[in-house]
């Protein structure tokens, strides 16, 4: 069985299929899904899809990208986290793909949010979820400022959707940071990250699908959902002379010991 650590079932592309996303997930032996929070608006309707069923859960969080919505603070980040199926702080981090006329210098505040959401895992005990683009010297440089990778520093997670280099791999490991795979390793021109896939220990790696955005081939292009995070298995699979059933229990141990939760059993032929 699989698990899907990285998705967004609030964003109403896949919010309005909810029913049909659940059975698609059963069927391709998708058990589980982390829902991810991107803006505190949207974290209550989040936070309800967790509760609502035994094999989603939800962050809590406010992604770099996030502008001209409400900024949280440790204090608020600590209080929402306690409610019911929230295991995770983010998505956070630093994004200086688009930078809209500005310059890094002038992103502080992103710099700012982000420690904030450090803080806020760290004085929790849960794990980052964390988004770096363009931004990875900053996004290590950062985390250790803040204590990560000191002994019993609490703070730890995982990078997701991983774009970056071997050199970027190894850093975040070294601060005991997981890996997560999205469905950009099964890209063609992708063959520098499926190098690294095959590089970043297995008891490390994680895979998700970012849906709905990022569908991993065959369907790249498609709207994205849970039931295509097999597909990346398969390609981590190819990668390490596994099979996509080995890298499924794998990394859904690693879901499981990273977010502390235990992934409910599928139902056996619960294809309906
Ligand atoms: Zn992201
Ligand atoms: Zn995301």
């Amino acid at each position: 069985m699989f698990v899907d650590s990285h998705c967004h079932l609030s964003f109403p592309e896949l919010q309005g299929n909810l029913p049909r996303i659940l059975a698609d997930m059963r069927a391709a032996r998708v058990a589980a899904a982390l829902c991810i929070c991107t803006t505190l608006e949207e974290f209550s309707t989040v936070q309800a899809l967790a509760a609502g069923h035994d094999n989603l859960w939800a962050s809590v969080g406010v992604h770099p990208d996030t502008e001209g919505l409400a900024e949280p603070s440790v204090e608020e980040l600590c209080s929402l986290a306690a409610q019911p199926k929230v295991i995770a702080i983010g998505e956070t981090g630093l994004d200086y793909f688009r930078l809209n006329g500005r310059s890094v210098a002038d992103m502080e505040w992103q710099r700012e949010r982000f420690r904030v959401h450090i803080r806020a895992a760290r004085r929790l005990g849960l794990p980052l979820v964390i988004h770096t683009r363009s931004a990875s010297e900053d996004t290590i440089a950062l985390l250790k400022d803040e204590g990560a990778g000191t002994e019993g520093s609490g703070i730890g997670g995982v990078f997701h959707c991983f774009t970056e280099t071997m050199e970027v791999a190894r850093a975040a490991l070294d601060l005991g940071f997981h890996i997560s795979f999205s469905g950009i390793v099964s890209f063609r021109n992708a063959a520098d990250l499926r190098e690294v896939a095959r590089f970043v220990p297995l008891e490390r790696s994680l895979i998700e699908t970012d849906s709905p955005y990022l569908a991993p081939v065959p369907y790249r292009g498609k709207t994205n959902s849970p039931a295509y995070v097999p597909h990346v298995a398969t390609v981590l699979a190819a990668e390490k002379g596994l099979t996509a059933e080995e890298i499924g229990q794998a990394t859904t141990a690693n879901f499981e010991r990273l977010f502390g939760v235990k992934v409910p059993a599928l139902a056996e032929g619960g294809v309906s």
